[in-house]
């Protein structure tokens, strides 16, 4: 579905994602009554959401976050920032990671429940960006926020785990969603290149151009295999760690070489806003950063190959 929706609007497809991950996570981890509270609105499009960890001095090193939950009684009071929290420029359902003890680093982390319609929740203002605004990034402060004891999301110790867990699912799809756009762009590109005449033929008829689609179609073929690898893991509940930082970093990192050659097979017409070429483009750079940066795909594929 994720992939349908990509070869449209991949910014689309990633804030449904994640507003339907945050739902899902409510259903599946949280009491019955608050996930009678929020998931039917969020499922019917009332109510956004998504996972808060980055902070504005701390994106890849999330181990570092300094937004601070300290205990009162039964509750947690949450004080800190969040920056670049996809849907944060209009939801207001994050499940939110905070910092329980810094002495214990990742060990200290937990998340909650942070409901954007109570009291000390601040939305910041949207980041105003040349491509990717319907991810709706932004940032949200938490002043002196209450956190009720059935909005522990995981404990601490239990949240950095359960991020990383999450996360090759993450990956898995965000390697999908950029196969699909590079996808949708060949296609676009052949469809032009059998009508554009140069030189007393079809432009689809000259090798090399014909090449140059051929080398696309291969990467997305690639591309697809990791993809089906790490989900077909996922489906069966084993180990994809690897398979999905492989998937992703090949997907991400091919979707920017592809999406720009298969541009250059429209030539000037490629940059028209009526083709997705630029739209997609701006989406594959957004990709090599979400749900941890290329750098880290390797820093996590070198983990498990070297130690
Ligand atoms: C549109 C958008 C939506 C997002 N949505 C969310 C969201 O919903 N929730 C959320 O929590 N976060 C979200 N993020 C944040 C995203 O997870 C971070 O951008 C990402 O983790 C990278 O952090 P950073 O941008 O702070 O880069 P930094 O961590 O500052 O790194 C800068 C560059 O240095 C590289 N680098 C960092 N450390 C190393 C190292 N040890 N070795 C080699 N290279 C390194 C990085 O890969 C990167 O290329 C979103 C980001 C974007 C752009």
């Amino acid at each position: 579905m994720l992939e349908a929706l990509s070869r449209h609007s991949y910014d689309f497809a990633f804030s449904l994602t994640n507003t339907a991950g945050c739902a899902a996570r409510i259903a599946q981890e949280m009491p019955r009554a608050i996930a009678e509270r929020y998931v039917p609105a969020m499922l019917k499009g009332e109510r956004f959401g998504g996972s808060a960890l980055s902070e504005p001095d701390a994106g890849s090193d999330f181990a570092g976050i300094k937004t601070h939950a300290a205990k009162d009684g039964d509750d947690w009071i949450l004080n800190g920032a969040k920056a670049w929290i996809t849907n944060a420029a209009f939801g207001d359902v994050f499940i939110t990671c905070a910092q329980t003890d810094p002495a214990q680093g990742w060990r200290g982390i937990a998340s909650f429940l942070v409901d954007g319609r109570r009291e000390g929740f601040a939305r910041s203002l949207a980041e105003a960006l040349a491509g990717g605004g319907v991810i709706g990034a932004g940032g949200f402060t938490l002043k002196n926020y209450r956190v009720h004891a059935d909005e522990v999301v995981s404990t601490p110790g239990q949240a950095f785990r359960r991020a990383m867990a999450g996360v090759n699912q993450a990956r898995t799809y965000v390697a999908a969603m950029c196969c699909a756009m590079v996808d949708v762009c060949l296609e676009t590109a052949i469809a032009y290149g059998k009508e554009r005449q140069a030189f007393g033929g079809p432009l689809a008829a000259k090798q090399g151009w014909r090449w140059m689609a051929a080398d696309i179609a291969t990467d997305v073929e690639a591309g697809r295999l990791l993809v089906a690898k790490a989900a077909d893991l996922i489906a069966r509940g084993e180990d994809a760690a690897l398979a999905s930082a492989h998937a992703k970093k090949f997907a991400t990192r091919m979707a920017i070489g592809r999406i720009s050659d298969a541009c250059q097979l429209m030539g000037a017409a490629g940059l028209r806003e009526e083709y997705p070429f630029l739209r997609h483009l701006a989406s594959a750079r957004v990709a090599n950063y979400t749900d941890g940066s290329t750098e880290m795909q390797n820093e996590r594929i070198a983990a498990i190959l070297v130690g």
